[in-house]
């Protein structure tokens, strides 16, 4: 029974935009779920708070570390000497889909989507088992808030 990835062509923009991002507190390093469409960040543990609506925060994601609105994502793990991120656990999902999967199939002509524009490493058969220890060190640390 293979494990067929179909590419959908979801964006990074849609696991940023449409579901709830987890990030890690500065001050204590508790999971803080920042809601969907939210500019808050609170911290449920310690109170730390920061509104984002108020500017100067530059980045809203990176590309090789897992930051978002100028903080570290909660979802993070280094993997292949790099660092593995991901939004949520829809994100989570879609990467740990596209990894184990033995088919990779791909709707042509959308070079928008994560798959398309996953960094080589990720991409690399021959990471593939270093790849999928790490994701499942993130599903783990996942299950800590659920
Ligand atoms: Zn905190």
């Amino acid at each position: 029974m293979h494990n067929h990835f179909r590419d959908k062509g979801e964006s990074l923009y849609y696991f940023f935009d449409t579901f709830d991002k987890l990030l890690e507190c500065p001050d204590c390093s508790s999971c803080i779920i920042l809601k969907c469409k939210s500019s808050i960040i609170c911290c449920n543990h310690c109170g730390y708070l920061k509104d984002i609506s108020l500017g100067h925060v530059t980045t809203r994601w990176g590309s090789n570390y897992g930051v978002c609105y100028d903080h570290k994502l909660w979802l993070r793990t280094p993997c292949c000497g790099r660092e593995l991120w991901a939004f949520n656990k829809e994100h989570l999902h879609y990467l740990f889909n596209y990894i184990t999967a033995d088919i990779r199939g791909r709707t042509p002509y959308i070079n928008q989507s994560v798959a398309s524009r996953l960094p080589d490493w990720i991409k690399s058969s021959k990471n593939k088992i270093q790849l999928k220890k790490a994701l499942e060190r993130l599903e783990r640390k996942m299950e800590v808030i659920q």
